[in-house]
């Protein structure tokens, strides 16, 4: 996994200093700016996981940014603010900001408040349904097959049978499981479909990965035999 990009927007050269120290000793990857004009630019740019935002800034203010930030993206924003007042901080999260820090803060509660919101990102990020093998990564949500050596073009049939493959990786199905699942429990044809398809996807994936990954069990049905990623 990457580092999360955060990006510092602070005029003030020693809080700037500060806030970028404790961060890479965290582990993240700090990109910072003295005014509002350029953090859109590098926002824009960069695309970080998560912005701190100065109120305070010289020319545009934290407030106008965090609005035009809002415009194009759901980017995180973690506020800073030197005024103490309720009205300030309910306008911050009005606007978008998901948290806010009075000034003057300690680094590490400043850390802490960042970790808690990317982990926030982390939980509500959509289940991953993409299944990964050694040779093949199988993703039903875009149909998309891609090999070590490149993505793989198969037909929407083809992709679904091996789906059912990958679903029961290293385990047999039957040629009538095969058929139920991937044409239907209606489609009026015989099993012989089954082995033509399976016959196809095989052949690509040979041609992709110069590996047998498909297993022909005599007399039954069909297993993928590429191992867990
Ligand atoms: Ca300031």
């Amino acid at each position: 996994m990457t580092r999360p990009t955060i990006l510092v927007v602070e005029d003030e050269a020693s809080i700037q200093r500060v806030v970028r120290t404790y961060l890479e000793s965290a582990g993240y990857q700090v990109i910072s700016s003295e005014n509002g004009a350029e953090a859109l630019a590098l926002a824009q740019a960069h695309r970080p996981d998560l912005i701190i935002l100065d109120l305070n800034l010289p020319g545009m203010d934290g407030m106008e940014v965090a609005a035009r930030l809002r415009e194009r993206s759901d980017v995180y924003i973690l506020m800073l603010t030197a005024r103490a007042e309720e009205a300030d901080r309910v306008a911050g999260l009005k606007i978008g900001a998901d948290d806010y820090l009075t000034k003057p803060f300690s680094p590490r509660e400043l850390v802490a408040r960042v970790e808690a919101i990317l982990r926030r990102q982390r939980r509500a990020a959509p289940p991953d349904n993409v299944r990964r093998f050694r040779h093949l990564t199988i993703d039903p949500d875009r149909y998309e097959t891609t090999t070590p050596n490149g993505p793989l073009e198969l037909t929407p049939t083809e992709f679904k049978v091996l789906w059912e493959l990958a679903l029961h990786a290293g385990r047999v199905l039957t040629r009538e499981q095969l058929l139920d699942r991937v044409w239907g429990i209606d489609f009026y044809g015989n099993e012989r479909v089954v082995d033509v398809y399976v016959g196809q996807v095989r052949r690509k994936l040979e041609e992709a990965t110069g590996e047998p990954l498909i297993e022909t069990v005599r007399g039954v049905g069909y297993k993928l035999v590429d191992q867990p990623a």
